[in-house]
């Protein structure tokens, strides 16, 4: 019998990505989420991609006794935690928020993980926690020093789960930290879909060329880069989704804890990925050079080979794919 995987956060962007990559290597994903920024117009669509039926539970990552009975109903043999608040703009503004969702909602998770003996689990870090390193590219034991709120909140949970791998025999984390997770499944049926104007370029490049958003602001022309615009290690999301089942893969035959950058391993700068998006759109993207946004970095790029060397993760698909499969969601409507 296949082996059911359940993914909180599972309606979200890149969970729903990795319902579908589940599906396909021959697992029974199950979903729990809040829709606290997602919809549940998703599911229709993953049960058709993943041609199976995926069940889904409404509930929050924080509610104990929602997990226990999440655990008691399905046969779980591993969990991927993608839920959470992902904002950065908004984690300084609402840090309880962050604070309680991320690491409250973790917390409880590991626990009800504990009481039911499941103790195989993935979680969705994030790059930011290097803030901007002193080295490029990063590799996982750079120094951290997240620079907002969401990436502190990343960095508690990595460190409570970092402590609580020794405490039992049993347990098997894998830390993934992503670097900038763009574009949608081929198909066109799932993608990003954020509400209100986009803070990440990617989604904001496809609803500028889609006419809802006159132009991008771009955050600086000054940085210590060959273009003076911002860089970063934009990572097709069904690669990112496949890192998903190589490092579950990967925990059944080793135990403990361990963190993996998933990343490409080279950056583009804004204007390159500009043009990207232009020749996949076949459009021009208006767009003005604006001050730096607050907390950003110069250059961010990983270095993947942790990931390559333990279960054989490289990312297979370049920008050109991306912003092809960004747009082609985008073009068939961009929305739940
Ligand atoms: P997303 O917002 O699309 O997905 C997160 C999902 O979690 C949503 O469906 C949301 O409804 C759900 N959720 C939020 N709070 C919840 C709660 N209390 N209980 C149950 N469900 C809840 O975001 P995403 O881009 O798919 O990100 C998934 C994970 O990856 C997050 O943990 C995020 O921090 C992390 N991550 C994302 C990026 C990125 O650029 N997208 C980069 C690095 C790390
Ligand atoms: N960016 C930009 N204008 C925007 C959004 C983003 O110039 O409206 C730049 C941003 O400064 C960074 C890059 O695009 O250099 C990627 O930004 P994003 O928010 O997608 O990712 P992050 O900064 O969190 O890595």
């Amino acid at each position: 019998m296949a082996d059911t995987i359940l993914v909180t956060g599972g309606a979200g962007y890149i969970g729903s990505h990795i319902v579908v990559e589940l599906a396909q290597a021959g697992y029974a994903p199950v979903v729990l989420d809040n829709f606290a920024n997602s919809s549940p117009a998703v599911l229709p669509r993953l049960e058709a991609l993943a041609g199976r039926r995926v069940p889904c539970i409404e509930g929050d990552v924080r509610d104990v006794a929602a997990l226990r009975r999440v655990f008691h109903d399905h046969a779980i043999a591993a969990v991927i935690h993608c839920a959470g608040l992902k904002a950065v703009g908004e984690s300084g503004e609402r840090p309880l928020a962050y604070y309680d969702v991320n690491v409250a909602g973790s917390l409880a998770l590991a626990e009800a993980m504990g009481e039911a003996g499941v103790t195989t689990l993935v979680f969705s870090s994030s790059a930011t926690v290097y803030g901007q390193p002193e080295r490029l590219p990063v590799a996982e034991d750079a120094p951290v020093a997240p620079n907002s709120v969401y990436g502190r909140t990343k960095l508690v949970v990595e460190d409570f789960l970092r402590d609580l791998a020794p405490a039992g025999p049993n347990w098997r984390i894998a830390i993934l930290r992503y670097f900038n997770p763009a574009g949608a499944h081929p198909s066109g049926t799932i993608g990003e879909a954020p509400l209100g104007r986009p803070n990440n370029l990617v989604p904001l490049l496809c609803r500028i060329a889609g006419g809802e958003f006159a132009e991008l602001s771009i955050f600086g022309r000054d940085w210590p880069t060959p273009d003076g615009t911002g860089v970063r290690d934009y990572l097709h999301v069904q690669d990112l989704a496949e890192g998903h089942i190589a490092a579950m893969k990967y925990l059944a035959r080793t135990p403990g804890v361990a963190t993996f950058n998933l990343g490409v391993g080279r950056g583009f700068s804004v204007l390159e990925v500009v043009a990207a998006f232009e020749r996949a759109c076949g459009r021009t993207i208006p767009r003005q050079f604006a001050p730096r946004r607050a907390g950003d970095i110069a250059c961010v790029y990983a270095d993947p080979a942790r990931a390559n060397a333990s279960f054989g993760w490289r990312a297979a698909r370049g920008l050109d794919s991306i912003c092809a499969d960004a747009w082609r969601w985008q073009a068939g409507g961009g929305k739940y």
